[in-house]
């Protein structure tokens, strides 16, 4: 039965294929979909969870795959970060059932905080890595991961970017899962508990391994050679692979080397495919990993060889790819003129700016607005956090002072708090953040004396990547009552000095509680609790009435995109509108009413 899928659904559909077991992630773009996919087919045999982080979700995994199932775990590269204190182990430890872990890259960045490139991160751990071209390879490849991490029983990274993850395709999809049978665990303490002694041998089988795995490499299907054998010829991977292949399909003449599994290098492949070239250039996303590779190949081998690419201003050292751009650079490459009429834009009218922002009734915007207004006049440093409240950057709210990593709001507030003692120092974090890698900063406050105020934006879900439960809100992925997990009894536990919730949309007692809190020395939270207006969509609006004198305070100072001008006068859009009521407490003169449904 054909199904039509995004790529992260047919990474998840190739994964049910290959008889999955569980399945562990931590929701990020361009990942999310896949455990999404997962959850949509629940069955007997297949355990499903969304891990408080990538940590988290790779050791659960890790301890199924000793077992003999197949784990899969999803994360976007920068949740392998926090993943890469197991990741580096687990290479060395090695795995009894296949083991795939997928690492989303984002390349531009889109949605992601660095543009880091998650095949020198297998090279880096000494782990095979997979590089699909398309959603459909994507689901054949996946299948090909979990039989080579079972054969060479090693962990293995599969390595989608943004335009893999998003595109869509027809995958040949099951009515029934069946996933794989395994034998349980085996105890084995020379095996399994990871000494220096063990760490060393096992170092030496790695690499002797990765040899190996490099020749296997070398006969795998996506690796190929198309095209005429030439002088000039190209090499590119992933989606990157495709738009060459787009391009060069009217030039045959040229020959291009496509390789899908980048560590360990398929060199017998390459070596061959090299044969007769006398210059290569290499077209690929994120670092210029292959043209290195690449390089070292050919001083290794003393291949005469020029290659070029990312190293030689041949391709931008950063940002994404695309067909245009690709074709661009093989035109000049090749010394091909562009056909004017193809792809001619200039009579295309640009396309509307759309600043981030953020959603009109969103409770982060009055939370942020409660901080500034209490804070009025005083030194200030506001540390932001991982999530869509990163939008509390713009203007007018410009409420956030730092921005580093997941977590990083609520340890960054201590250090300004201990080199200035005059400054009021707040964390914001959102509440799956918080779970995710915040408590671990809130027990360094306490126990080293911070002076430091922490708000949870809590709104009940994780927002930002598409509303996955966390465990503040009870139910998990199995679909099972967890409970939900108390943040105040957490801080409480802790022992702060004081734990307040607050709801920010009430905007005089939340902007007094801030003021009450920011005076109190010692580590303090605000819980800002107001669910999502993504979850709850309220159908109540408010409207500018008769009153207004036309100051636009609630423009400036609120900036919610549903307050407008028409004809030079405020007005509320009704259509983005939710009534939550800022704007009508932040007006002068009781100009706005509503908030009725
Ligand atoms: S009530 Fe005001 S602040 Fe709230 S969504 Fe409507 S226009 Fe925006
Ligand atoms: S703050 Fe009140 S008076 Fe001023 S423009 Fe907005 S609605 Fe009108």
């Amino acid at each position: 039965m054909k199904e039509y899928v995004m790529g992260n659904g047919a990474i998840a559909l190739g994964a049910l294929k290959a008889g999955v077991n569980i399945a562990c992630g931590y929701p990020g773009t361009p990942s999310s979909e896949i455990i999404e996919t997962l959850a949509k087919r629940p069955h007997e045999g297949l355990h499903l969870e969304w891990s408080v982080n990538e940590k988290a979700a790779l050791e659960v995994a890790a301890a199924a795959a000793y077992s003999g199932a197949r784990a899969l775990v999803t994360m976007k590269q920068v949740g392998l970060n926090v993943a890469s204190d197991p990741l580096m182990s687990l290479a060395y430890v090695g795995v009894e059932g296949g083991m795939v872990i997928v690492s989303a890259d984002d390349p531009g960045p889109i949605s992601s905080q660095t543009e880091q490139d998650t095949r020198r991160f297998a090279d880096f751990a000494r782990i095979p890595v997979f590089d699909p071209a398309s959603p459909e390879e994507a689901f054949e490849m996946i299948q090909d991961a979990f039989a080579y991490s079972e054969k060479y029983k090693t962990p293995v990274i599969f390595r989608p970017t943004t335009r893999v993850d998003h595109g869509y395709a027809s995958v040949e999809a099951s009515d029934t899962y069946v996933p794989k049978a395994y034998d349980g665990f085996q105890k084995d303490a020379g095996r399994f508990v990871i000494f220096p002694r063990l760490s060393y041998k096992n170092h030496g089988r790695m690499e002797e391994r990765n040899v190996r795995i490099g020749e296997d490499f070398s006969s795998y299907k996506f690796n190929t050679v198309e095209g005429a054998a030439s002088e000039k010829a190209v090499l590119a991977s992933g989606i990157s692979y495709m738009y060459a292949k787009e391009f060069l399909k009217d030039h045959p003449e040229v020959k291009l080397i496509r390789v899908a599994t980048a560590y360990p290098l398929p060199e017998s492949f390459l070596l061959k495919a090299l044969d007769g070239v006398r210059e290569v250039l290499c077209i690929e996303e994120l670092s210029p990993y292959l043209e290195e590779q690449l390089l070292k190949l050919a001083g290794k081998h003393h291949l005469s060889v020029t290659v070029l690419g990312k190293l030689t201003s041949h391709v931008p050292a950063m940002g994404e790819n695309s067909a245009d751009g690709v074709a661009a650079i093989l035109r000049d490459y090749l010394n091909i003129s562009a056909d004017p009429a193809v792809n001619d834009t200039t009579d295309l009218p640009e396309l509307p700016v759309r600043p981030p922002v953020l959603c009109a009734g969103c409770p982060h915007r009055a939370s942020f607005y409660a901080v500034k207004k209490a804070m009025a006049g005083e030194k200030t440093y506001y540390c932001g956090d991982i999530g869509c409240y990163t939008l509390g950057n713009s203007m007018p709210l410009d409420m956030v002072d730092t921005c580093l990593c997941m977590g990083a709001g609520v340890t960054m507030a201590q250090g300004f708090s201990h080199i200035d003692g005059d400054g009021k120092a707040f964390a914001f974090i959102g509440d799956s953040t918080f779970f995710a890698s915040g408590i671990t900063g809130v027990v360094n406050a306490v126990f080293n004396e911070a002076d430091i105020t922490i708000c949870i934006l809590d709104n009940s879900t994780t927002a930002m990547t598409g509303h996955q439960p966390h465990p503040g809100t009870g139910i998990n992925l199995m679909g099972h009552d967890a409970g939900k997990i108390s943040i105040t009894k957490i801080l409480e536990g802790i022992g702060l000095q004081k734990v307040v919730t607050v709801d920010p949309l009430d905007l005089d007692k939340a902007i007094a509680t801030v003021k009450e809190c920011a005076a109190i020395k010692g580590v303090k939270a605000i819980i800002f609790k107001s669910p999502c207006i993504a979850i709850e969509k309220s159908k109540k609006k408010c409207t500018v009435t008769e009153s207004c004198i036309n100051c636009k305070k609630c423009i400036r100072e609120t900036g919610c995109p549903a307050l407008t001008l028409a004809d030079g006068k405020v007005v509320i859009d009704a259509l983005l509108c939710t009534g939550c009521g800022l704007c009508r407490q932040v007006c002068p003169v009781n100009a706005i009413g509503g908030d009725e449904e």
